[in-house]
């Protein structure tokens, strides 16, 4: 986040008021692609980011599009997982202690939200939502004018251990029922799939509907296609406050002056709370801290992107880079890199992959990144109860990029007053409590 004493420098006394229709907070995945389709719904649109566009944790994610993903993270057994890994410096998943009062109550809402029946709920909604976002990005991508790399090769788990691969294959059955397409592999078949990768695994899950792209320069193309179609994109615009009164947001104050719009949306992604707190409305919302590292991508590497599964290690082909990503780590806004989970994602690498050298010299570029997460896996999507022109569309968890355009879609359909082909009451902005 930028130093506030500085941006408050940077407003100038009398800064002439600035209009538009609706005002979006938040240059990534899901502000970028709202902005998109506001405008495509003929509205006159204002995306402001505090730093430059895809500044947050829509840049160096693992770009995939993925209705594989369609169970939240709040499942009957994450709880005794992440008690299990808490104390394993190289483990996929970290909490750090703090005594953060909202911290404490996020978790004990994740515990409450880790149960049977209400995964068994989840689960249909994220399926359609990202099986509709899935079909929008063919859309854009089938446009023509923007390069994000987009493929849709499926998306192959590998198992290292007999246990892992039973229980992938319990939630490949369970997705299954749900829908969605999956081929169960034996070690020579997932090598068929692969040629020339050496890989040490006892059989892959393939999830044939999920797609994958370069994330970046999806939010970047997006941004600047739609600043050249109208949109007025204002990077380096940081809000900081607003005037309310009777129901409605008045002004949105930034450090490039005011704004009047007649509709906000709220994409700050982790930030979200952040602003909510300032309009006394309430959004759950822990930042949760991952990896990604970038290398050249070998030559012949095939298209095909990959999960190392117990290591929680995604591996993404994007363009002529390769990208491994993973870890989560719920430690507040705590942006510096630590080396040892950066380690743990590179050794996880020869496990899998025995062939695969990658030398510091390969490295393109190291990533963190904070997932913007809800106590039970679903976004916050929808008005908020308190004002009559504030949308929120934060909380997208692991999956935001796969959601960006379906989410666009319905905060347009929400501002123009269409009706909404999927039910997201179970989304609601104020579900936790006001
Ligand atoms: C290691 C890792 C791997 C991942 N892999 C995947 C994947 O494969 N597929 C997938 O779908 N998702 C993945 N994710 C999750 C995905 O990155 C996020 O869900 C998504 O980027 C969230 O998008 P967003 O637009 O809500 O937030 P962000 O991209 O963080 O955007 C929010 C923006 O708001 C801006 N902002 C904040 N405060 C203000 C303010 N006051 N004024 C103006 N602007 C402000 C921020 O600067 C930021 O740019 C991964 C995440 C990580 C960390």
């Amino acid at each position: 986040m930028l130093d506030v004493t500085q941006s408050l420098r940077n407003i100038k006394p009398g800064d002439p008021m600035q209009e538009t229709d609706v005002l979006v907070i938040g240059g990534g995945s899901i502000g970028v692609s709202s902005a998109y389709y506001l405008h495509k719904a003929g509205l006159g649109v204002t995306l402001v980011e505090q730093g430059e566009i895809c500044a947050g944790s829509s840049h160096g994610n693992a770009g995939l599009i993925v209705p594989s993903h369609s169970i939240p993270l709040a499942t009957p057994g994450a709880v005794k997982n992440g008690l299990k890994w808490m104390f394993d410096p190289e483990s996929p998943f970290y909490i750090k202690p703090q005594l953060d009062w909202t911290f404490i109550k996020w978790l004990w809402q994740f515990r409450a939200a880790s149960k049977a029946h209400k995964m068994h709920r989840a689960i249909p909604l994220i399926r359609d939502l990202s099986l509709q976002s899935l079909s929008l990005f063919e859309e854009i991508n089938q446009m023509g004018s923007l390069d994000f790399d987009y493929q849709q090769k499926g998306l192959l788990l590998l198992y290292h251990d007999q246990h892992g691969l039973e229980e992938g294959c319990e939630e490949a059955q369970l997705l299954n029922k749900y829908g969605l397409e999956t081929a169960i592999y034996t070690p020579d078949e997932v090598a068929d799939l692969l040629p020339g990768i050496t890989c040490s695994v006892v059989g892959g899950i393939h999830f044939i509907q999920d797609a994958h792209i370069s994330p970046g320069k999806y939010v970047r193309n997006l941004s600047d296609y739609i600043a050249h179609e109208g949109v007025d994109v204002r990077p380096h615009t940081e809000v900081l406050g607003f005037d309310r009164s009777n129901g409605r947001i008045n002004v949105v104050h930034t450090t490039r002056g005011p704004f009047k719009a007649k509709e906000i949306v709220l994409a700050a992604g982790s930030w979200s709370p952040v602003l909510s707190r300032m309009l006394d409305v309430t959004l759950p919302i822990q930042p949760g801290k991952g990896y990604s590292i970038t290398v050249n991508r070998p030559s012949d590497w095939p298209e095909i992107p990959m999960v190392l599964s117990e290591a929680k290690v995604g591996v993404t082909p994007m363009g002529d880079t390769l990208r491994f990503a993973g870890t989560l780590e719920l430690a507040g806004f705590d942006l510096s890199v630590n080396m040892r989970r950066v380690d743990a994602i590179m050794k996880a690498i020869p496990r899998y992959l025995p062939d695969i050298q990658i030398n510091d010299q390969d490295i393109l570029e190291i990533w963190r990144g904070l997932r913007p997460c809800s106590p039970d896996g679903l976004p916050f999507l929808g008005r908020s109860s308190g004002y009559q022109n504030l949308v929120v569309a934060a909380g997208h968890a692991m999956i935001g990029v796969s959601l960006g355009p379906v989410t666009g879609k319905i905060v347009a359909d929400l501002i123009t007053g269409q009706s909404l082909d999927i039910d997201i009451s179970a989304l609601a902005v104020g579900r936790f409590g006001s």
